[in-house]
This record gives C-alpha cells, sequence and structure tokens, in this order.
C-alpha cells in the first residue's frame, strides 16, 4: 500500500489536537516521538486485562504479564536483529542503558586505559565516561567534528591507541542529524582489541537496526523516541559482552542466591533488570517495534529525506539563517539544526510556537561540546517523523521567516 503521510497521521490522536487553539506542527521529535493508537491500545489493554508483577506469581495475571513482558523483549530481539533474547536488557532509557555500560564494563578497566568518544556526543554519552573516570583512572580521547557536523573519522588512526579499550559513538546525531560511518569506526576498533558501543537514541526511530550486521558489541536506545512510552529502553549487548558485566544496581529479581557472606547473580539479562520493571511501558516498546516495522521502510525513508530538503533549501533561503549540520541528504536524518542571527533560540521557538503552532527544540540539546565547537550557545532544531507532512515545513519555514522580520 502507498505511504500516506495524512493517513498515517490520523493513527496519532495527540496529532488532530489544537493545543493553544492552532492546529499543531510537532516537529520536536527527537526530544520525544508520539504515539500511536496501536501503542495506546496495547499498553491500555495490558493494563486493563493482564496488569501483575512479573516473574513472581503463578495467578493467571502474573503469568499474563510475565508472558507480555518477555514477548516484548522478543520483539526488541527481532527489531535489533539480536542473536537472543537474553541480549536485550531493558533500562528506563539510553542514558539509564550507558550508565550500565559504563559502570559494568569499567569493572574491567584499568588506570590509563582508554575510552574514545566524539565532540559530538549527547551528555548521556560523555558524563557517565567522566564518572568512571573519576572512579578508575582511564583516560577520554574525543574524536573532533568536521565543519559539517559530521564525526571526523579522519582523526581515528591518530586518537585510537593500542590502550583503547571503547570505542562510545552516537548512532546519529541528536543535533546536526549526521549518520555515523559505523563499519569506519568498527574496523579502527577492532584494529587495536577495542569494543563499540552506539547511542542509538536517534537511529531507532527510523526503522530496524542490525546490531549483528553492524559488528558492534553494545547498543543504547530509548523508547519515548521511537513511539513508546517513556521511562523504557534497551541496553543490547552480545551475550559474551554482557556475561562480563557485572550487576551495577542490586536487589530483587537479579541474583540466584542472596546470603549475608555472598550473593550470586543471575545470567543478563535479568542481573541487569533489578526490581519491578516498566512492564506496560515495556509492551508498548514491543508495540512500537512492530508498528514501525509495519510501515513501508523505503517511502518513509524517502518521504522524510524529502522534507529535510525541502527545509535546508527554505531555511538556506531565509537571510540571517545558518545551518549546523550537513548541508545535503546523504548519511543524515531528518534532524536540522540552524542559528538565525541576532535571534536567541528561545526567543525564535517562543514565536514559532505562539504565533504557528510549530513545536520546535532551541538550546544547547544536552550537546554542550557541540555548541562550543560552533561558537554557539544553543540552536534551533526541527526534527520528523513519518506523520511530519508539507504543511508542517510550510509553517515552519513561514514562522522562521516571520520571526526574523520581527525579532532580528
Ligand atoms: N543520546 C542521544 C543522541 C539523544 O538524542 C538522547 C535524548 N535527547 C539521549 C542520548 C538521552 O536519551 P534519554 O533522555 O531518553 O535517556
Amino acid at each position: 500500500m502507498r505511504f500516506d503521510p495524512d493517513k498515517l497521521r490520523s493513527e496519532f490522536p495527540i496529532l488532530s489536537t489544537h493545543p493553544g487553539g492552532r492546529p499543531l506542527h510537532y516537529l520536536d521529535n527527537a526530544a520525544t516521538a508520539q504515539l500511536p493508537r496501536a501503542v495506546l491500545d496495547a499498553v491500555s489493554r495490558h493494563e486493563t486485562e493482564s496488569r501483575a508483577n512479573v516473574a513472581r506469581g503463578v495467578h493467571i495475571l502474573a503469568e499474563r504479564a510475565s508472558m507480555a513482558y518477555e514477548d516484548a523483549r522478543g520483539a526488541m530481539a527481532r527489531y535489533l536483529n539480536a542473536a537472543s533474547p537474553d541480549e536485550i536488557a531493558f533500562t528506563q532509557g539510553t542514558t539509564a542503558a550507558i550508565n550500565i555500560a559504563a559502570q559494568g564494563l569499567g569493572a574491567g578497566f584499568k588506570p590509563g586505559d582508554e575510552v574514545v568518544l566524539s565532540e559530538l556526543e549527547h551528555h548521556s554519552n560523555i558524563v557517565p565516561w567522566q564518572l568512571l573516570r573519576d572512579r578508575t583512572g582511564i583516560v577520554l580521547r574525543v574524536l573532533p567534528v568536521t565543519d559539517d557536523g559530521r564525526i571526523d573519522l579522519s582523526a581515528l588512526d591518530r586518537v585510537l591507541t593500542k590502550r583503547c579499550k571503547l570505542v562510545a559513538l552516537a548512532h546519529a546525531s541528536n543535533v546536526t542529524g549526521a549518520v555515523t560511518d559505523v563499519a569506519r569506526v568498527v574496523e579502527a576498533a577492532r584494529a587495536v582489541g577495542a569494543r563499540v558501543l552506539l547511542d542509538g537514541a536517534q537511529a531507532v526511530p527510523h526503522g530496524p537496526i542490525d546490531v549483528q550486521a553492524l559488528g558492534i558489541d553494545l547498543y543504547a536506545l530509548s523508547g519515548h523516541k521511537m513511539f513508546a512510552p517513556n521511562g523504557i529502553g534497551v541496553l543490547w549487548g552480545r551475550q559474551e559482552v554482557l556475561a562480563q558485566m557485572p550487576p551495577v544496581f542490586g536487589g530483587g529479581g537479579m541474583i540466584r542466591h542472596v546470603t549475608f557472606d555472598a550473593t550470586t547473580y543471575a545470567d543478563p539479562p535479568k542481573r541487569f533488570e533489578p526490581g519491578t520493571p516498566p512492564i506496560a511501558q515495556a509492551v508498548g516498546l514491543g508495540a512500537a517495534a512492530r508498528w514501525i516495522e509495519a510501515l513501508d521502510r523505503e517511502s518513509v525513508v524517502a518521504h522524510e529525506l524529502r522534507l529535510t530538503g525541502r527545509m535546508l533549501n527554505g531555511l538556506a533561503g531565509i537571510a540571517g539563517t545558518r545551518i549546523i549540520g550537513p548541508t545535503g541528504l546523504q548519511a543524515r536524518r531528518g534532524v536540522v539544526s540552524f542559528a538565525l542571527e541576532g535571534v536567541h533560540p528561545h526567543d525564535l521557538c517562543q514565536w514559532v510556537n505562539d504565533r504557528f503552532g510549530v513545536a520546535l527544540r532551541g538550546g544547547h540539546h544536552c550537546a554542550e561540546p557541540l555548541m562550543r565547537r560552533f561558537g554557539l550557545d544553543g540552536t534551533s532544531r526541527a526534527s520528523l517523523a513519518p506523520y511530519n507532512t508539507d504543511a508542517d515545513i510550510d509553517a515552519l519555514l513561514e514562522g522562521v521567516a516571520d520571526a526574523r522580520r520581527h525579532l532580528a
């Protein structure tokens, strides 16, 4: 069936609401994407028919809840092409996943071991490694960013040394939209015996990922950016990698046996899931993965690229704008950051919200080192989902041109 963004829109109840009394042009999908009816219904059905705690009861609701939770794990294993559902640890989101990876892997690091990051990382993929550095004496090395907002992989030779234990990079940038050339990173990392972690927060909403084909070791993602509820995400790890990681949080559900002298831990992924997990949220994540899989991916990608091209061209045509990121469509997502000379991003976002119903994000996007690289304290950012249409782009361009006339 032909992909029809207007029809798709109708699956998202919030998009036909009129917050502020006007149609909503939601272009803040990189922060949080909206929920389709399929996900809302899956969560609601779970809470009304199967709500119970998981893995601890024999009554019918406990069994249903446990099955639904494990079914969601299976759905995410398929979405990521994991070798086994046991490679899927549910977390609160990308931030939690990277913190667990940092503390877990870090248990095996020695002072002087190196972790390589890049200048465009989200704070979620910087601060956990700094916390680890401050505790263990590892060294952080940073790949620079090119003028068009990509990780400068030509610096890999210089930055990666034999002491490197891990390369941890964004799969796609939440600021510039640039997609990382993972094959090149993996090749360089393997050459020095280092592992590779990808922050997939901005890559997963755009369709299933093949972690095996990528050849990486760990992958972190957030549900709320891929049309699922808040409070759920995944740390995927190759089985042997997760098996080497000690638990980070302790509590119920992650143990084999507990005595006051010595406690033994469950195998992954349970080792990383202490306490009662966000069960309905996991069910929603599984439903979201299935919903994305059912989309006609080629048409969705073509649609988003066409709209991205319209944004890039349209913004370039407004005097005083500067795109922070690739200006072409190669290896980039529909995340477009820009600066408007003489206008603070917060003022611009407020203006287009109040007058045009356009939801953008303005600020440093949790990427202060990248802002510094471009000499800015923030940008305005428009980010797409498959339900965005030409009307959203028209409103954006009209709004930015209007803001320039009134605010610059
Ligand atoms: N990494 C990237 C690239 C992101 O875009 C985000 C969310 N803005 C995060 C990590 C953090 O995700 P969360 O807040 O869902 O943990």
